[in-house]
C-alpha cells in the first residue's frame, strides 16, 4: 500500500532522493560575471538570482498552514495560553488601524481604509504565517535552471463579470484587466496537442488500475466500454449522460426542486435515477473541488446547478436562487482568469500598493515575476507595516462598553507584544475570533463558531518533464477512489515575462488535490474530522502518496517518480474554504439572520471581515466583506 513505509518500495519511488530544491545556477551556460549583461527578464527566465532559502514562496515540503503558524492559536483554544501572554510587552507603536489577517480580505481592508483616510494613515497588518496572502499563496520551484510559479491555494478569479461593483473596482485599481487572460491563457494548448481529461480507476475501488482518457470526440458508450466498470454500471453511466429521462415523474417543477434540495446527489442517483451502487464510486468525488465533501453531502439541486448528469429530462425551473451560493453562481464564463500564482497576484498587488519598495513594477504583467522583498514589509519608515509570524491572541477595547483604543496582543517568536490602534478589523477566520475577543456577546460568539471551514490539500509537484502524461493522452485526471482525487498539469498561462512550458519536454508543475472528507457524516463533522486528519499526517506520508499514485496513474506512459519529480510542496489548508450553507444540513434562515450576519456585527471600534463573514469561499466575498467592515468603522 502507498501509505505504509517499505524501504525497498520507498527507494523505487524516490523517497530517498534529495529533491532538487535550490539548484540556483544549475544548467546555466553562463557564469555569474555575465549576469550584468542580461535584462531582468532574461535573468528571470534563466532562473538566476533564484530565491534564497529565506524567501517564503520557494519553501517546499509542508506549506499552507505550516508548522509554527497555528500552535499558538491552538494553545489559546485549548486554554493553555502561558501566563506571560496576559502581560505582554508594550511596543511603542500606535496605529490608526490594526488588521488581523493578511489574506485578501485583510489586505483589501487596509487598502480601503487608507483610500478613505488618506496616505498618512498608519496601519499594521498582523498574520500568523511566514508569508502574506492567506489562502492566496504563491509557490516557486527551480527546475533545470527555470523558475516555475504555482499556486498553493486560491486558484483563479472565478466569474469576474459577476463580481460586485466594489470588487470589480478594486481589481481595476490594482490594474487587473481580466480580458488580458483571454490571450494569456492558451485555451487551445492541450487540445492542440491531442491531450484530454481522463479518469483513473484504481484497483482497490474498481478492481484494477486503469487510466481512461475521455477526449471530447469519444462517445460516452465508447468511454464506458474502456472502463473496468461492470456492464450494469456502464449502461447506467451512458444512460445518465445521454438520455433525457424524467426521474421524478408526477411532480411539478417546484416540487422537484424542493425534493432535490433535501436529497443528496448520491441518494438522487440511487433512489430516483436508478443508478446501481457499483457506479457510485465513479461519482463520489465529483463535488470535492467545490465543496470539500463527496456526493453524499451535497444537495442534488446544487449538482443540477453545476451541470452534473441526470437532470436534463426534469424540466426544472430556470431559477437558481434557492441553490447554495457556489451552484447559484453563474458559470457562464470560462475558467481562465488565472495568474500563474493564482490570486496570490492580487495579494501581491495589494501589498505593492500599500508598502512602497516591496514589489517593483506597476502592471498586472510585471507583478508575475516581481520578487517580493520580505525585509521591507515591516519597517518603521513605512506608514503601512505587515508583520508576519505574529499570531494575535487578544483584542480588546481599552474602555468598557466597546469604547476607546483597541489593544492587540500578538505572539512572535514565543514572546507576547502589545500594540494599540484607534480601530481594528478582524480579517482572520471566524472560528478563532471568540478566543481572541472575549468581550463579544455570547450569541455572537456562537454564530462565529457555526461555520466549520473546509480542510483541503493543494499539492504542487514540480516535474522535470511530463512526456509520460502526453504519451497517455491526458493533461488532467480525476481519480475518484484514490488518495488524490484530482491531478492536473498547471494552467497554460504566459503573462509578462513568464512563459508556460513550450511542450511536454519542459518542466511543469502538477497540481494534486485531496479533500480529507469522511463520507456518510454531516458536512460540518466531515470537515472537523478531515482537519484532524490533516494535522495528524506527516509530510512523508503525503510524499509517499504523491509518488505512489503518480507512478500507478502514469507509469505505463514511462513516468518514473524517482527520476521525474524535482520538488514537492504540500499546501495543508486545515482551515480552508469558508463554510457555505447547504440545504441538506443547514436551516433556511430568514434573510439577515444567518449565522454569518450575526457573527460579523461590529463592536465599537472592532469590525469583522474575511470571506467567512459572507459564508462564501471566494475572493470577491473576501473583498466585499473587507469593504463593509471598513465602512462600519468609518
Ligand atoms: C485551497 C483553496 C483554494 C481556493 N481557490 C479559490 C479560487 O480559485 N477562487 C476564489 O475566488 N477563491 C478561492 N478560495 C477561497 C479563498 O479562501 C478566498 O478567495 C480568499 O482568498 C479568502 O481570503 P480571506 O482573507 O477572507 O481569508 P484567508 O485567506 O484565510 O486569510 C485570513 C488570514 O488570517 C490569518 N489569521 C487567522 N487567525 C489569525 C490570528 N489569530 N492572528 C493572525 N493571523 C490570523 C490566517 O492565517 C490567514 O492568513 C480558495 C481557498 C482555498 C483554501
Amino acid at each position: 500500500m502507498d501509505d505504509s513505509p517499505d524501504p525497498a518500495r520507498d527507494r523505487q519511488l524516490g523517497l530517498d532522493r534529495p529533491i532538487d530544491r535550490r539548484d540556483f545556477l544549475n544548467g546555466l551556460a553562463i557564469g555569474i560575471g555575465a549576469l550584468g549583461s542580461l535584462s531582468p527578464a532574461e535573468v528571470w527566465r534563466a532562473g538566476v538570482g533564484q530565491p534564497p532559502a529565506d524567501y517564503p514562496p520557494a519553501r517546499t515540503g509542508l506549506r499552507g498552514s505550516h508548522d509554527g503558524a497555528f500552535e499558538n492559536a491552538h494553545r489559546l483554544r485549548d486554554g493553555l495560553a502561558p501566563a506571560e501572554w496576559r502581560q505582554p510587552t508594550a511596543r511603542n507603536e500606535r496605529y490608526d488601524l490594526i488588521v488581523v489577517g493578511a489574506g485578501i480580505s485583510g489586505l483589501a481592508a487596509a487598502h480601503f481604509y487608507r483610500k478613505a483616510a488618506g496616505p498618512n494613515a498608519r496601519i499594521l497588518i498582523l498574520d500568523n504565517h511566514d508569508d502574506f496572502g492567506g489562502h492566496a499563496r504563491r509557490t516557486e520551484f527551480t527546475v533545470g535552471g527555470r523558475t516555475l510559479i504555482g499556486y498553493g491555494g486560491t486558484q483563479s478569479i472565478d466569474g469576474p463579470s459577476h463580481y460586485s461593483t466594489v470588487s470589480k473596482a478594486l481589481l481595476r485599481e490594482l490594474a487587473i484587466d481580466t480580458e488580458v487572460f483571454r490571450q494569456a491563457y492558451d485555451q487551445e494548448y492541450f487540445a492542440s496537442r491531442g491531450l484530454s481529461h481522463g479518469t483513473f480507476f484504481d484497483r482497490a475501488t474498481f478492481g484494477e488500475d486503469r487510466l481512461v482518457p475521455k477526449p471530447d470526440n469519444l462517445s460516452w458508450r465508447d468511454f464506458a466500454a474502456r472502463t473496468p466498470l461492470s456492464a450494469e454500471a456502464r449502461r447506467a453511466l451512458v444512460r445518465l449522460n445521454t438520455e433525457r429521462r424524467d426521474y421524478l415523474p408526477g411532480r411539478t417543477p417546484e416540487q422537484k426542486l424542493a425534493l432535490l434540495r433535501m436529497t443528496s446527489y448520491r441518494d438522487y442517483l440511487t433512489k430516483n435515477a436508478g443508478v446501481p451502487a457499483s457506479l457510485l464510486p465513479y461519482f463520489q468525488s465529483a463535488t470535492h473541488g467545490y465543496y470539500g465533501v463527496g456526493i453524499d453531502a451535497v444537495p442534488a439541486a446544487d449538482c443540477w446547478g453545476l451541470g452534473y448528469p441526470g437532470f436534463d429530462g426534469l424540466a426544472l425551473p430556470d431559477d437558481t436562487s434557492r441553490l447554495g451560493r457556489t451552484a447559484a453562481h453563474s458559470h457562464d464564463e470560462p475558467y481562465i482568469f488565472h495568474f500563474p500564482d493564482g490570486n496570490a497576484s492580487i495579494a501581491r498587488l495589494l501589498v505593492r500598493g500599500l508598502i512602497p519598495g516591496t514589489l517593483d513594477g506597476s502592471t498586472m504583467q510585471d507583478i508575475v515575476t516581481a520578487r517580493a522583498r520580505y525585509d521591507r514589509l515591516d519597517t518603521p519608515a513605512s506608514r503601512v507595516r505587515l508583520r508576519l509570524n505574529s499570531t494575535v491572541v487578544n483584542v480588546a477595547h481599552s474602555r468598557p462598553g466597546g469604547t476607546g483604543d483597541v489593544s492587540v496582543t500578538y505572539v512572535q517568536d514565543g514572546k507576547a507584544w502589545r500594540v494599540r490602534a484607534a480601530k481594528c478589523v478582524l480579517a482572520c477566520w471566524h472560528g478563532v475570533i471568540p478566543h481572541l475577543c472575549p468581550e463579544l456577546p455570547a450569541a455572537q460568539k456562537d454564530a462565529l463558531r457555526y461555520g466549520v471551514k473546509v480542510p483541503l490539500l493543494y499539492t504542487n509537484v514540480a516535474l522535470r518533464n511530463w512526456t509520460s502524461l502526453a504519451a497517455l493522452g491526458v493533461h488532467s485526471v480525476d481519480a475518484p477512489g484514490s488518495y488524490w482525487s484530482e491531478t492536473s498539469v498547471d494552467y497554460p498561462v504566459s503573462l509578462g515575462d513568464y512563459r508556460f512550458a513550450k511542450g511536454p519536454a519542459d518542466p511543469v508543475i502538477l497540481f494534486m488535490m485531496r479533500t480529507p472528507c469522511k463520507p456518510g457524516l454531516p458536512a460540518r463533522d466531515q470537515h472537523r474530522l478531515g482537519r484532524a486528519e490533516l494535522l495528524g499526517t506527516a509530510y512523508a506520508t503525503y510524499e509517499r502518496q504523491v509518488r505512489g499514485q503518480l507512478q500507478r496513474m502514469f507509469g505505463k506512459g514511462g513516468f518514473d517518480p524517482a527520476r521525474d519529480i524535482a520538488g514537492i510542496t504540500v499546501n495543508r489548508w486545515s482551515h480552508g474554504y469558508a463554510y457555505e450553507y447547504n440545504s441538506l444540513w443547514d436551516p433556511d434562515w430568514p434573510e439577515g439572520s444567518q449565522p454569518c450576519v450575526v457573527a460579523r456585527q461590529q463592536r465599537g471600534n472592532i469590525a469583522i471581515a474575511n470571506s467567512d463573514a459572507g459564508a462564501y469561499a471566494y475572493t470577491d466575498s473576501a473583498i466585499d466583506q473587507a469593504w463593509r467592515a471598513v465602512q462600519e468603522l468609518r
